[in-house]
């Protein structure tokens, strides 16, 4: 299924933005152009969700969330990026692990599992796309998804 990306990301601003305001902080996205990807929408929602869900959590009033999607020759490039606390060196290397949470006392304060950043990784990969993180302590993180683009001669259908 294709999925305009300028849509989707509208209808994923209207939605989650009321979280964001209610929190003081603020989401916006940022998509120029009309970018198609195959993909199932409702996957790359829960993707954008917990994502966004993470920023929520790990920032405080202020705080800033940008989306951010832009289109090479070959690829589609998903950049979440947050004003929010963010990771240590020390642990930024295990947080797409099952389970892993930062500073377990406060993270339990907070509620999870430690799973949502094992499933984005594992909707990604499922999709043929790839994720990465940079994030500097007290600082804010950034997730970068790349998906391959739509072409005509290829299929890379989601799930
Ligand atoms: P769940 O997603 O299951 O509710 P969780 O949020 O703790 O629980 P993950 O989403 O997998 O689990 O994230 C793992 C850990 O990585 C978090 O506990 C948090 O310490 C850290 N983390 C993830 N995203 C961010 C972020 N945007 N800013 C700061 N820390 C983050
Ligand atoms: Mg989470």
């Amino acid at each position: 299924r294709s999925i305009d990306l300028k849509d989707f990301m509208k209808k994923i601003e209207t939605k989650f933005s009321p979280a964001f305001t209610e929190k003081g902080m603020l989401l916006s996205v940022i998509c120029r152009e009309s970018i198609t990807i195959s993909a199932d929408a409702s996957r790359l929602e829960q993707i954008i969700f917990n994502l966004l869900d993470n920023s929520i959590k790990y920032s405080t009033a202020g705080d800033k969330t940008t989306i951010n999607i832009n289109r090479t020759k070959k690829h589609v490039i998903i950049n979440i990026k947050d004003t929010g606390r963010g990771i240590s060196e020390e642990e930024l290397p295990f947080i797409f692990n099952r389970f892993f949470r930062v500073d377990k006392s406060r993270a339990r304060a907070l509620g999870g599992t430690g799973l949502g950043l094992a499933i984005v990784k594992e909707l990604v990969h499922a999709h043929g796309g790839t994720i990465s993180v940079c994030s500097r302590e007290g600082d804010g993180t950034e997730f970068e998804i790349v998906f391959k683009g739509e072409t005509e001669s290829e299929n890379n259908t989601f799930g």
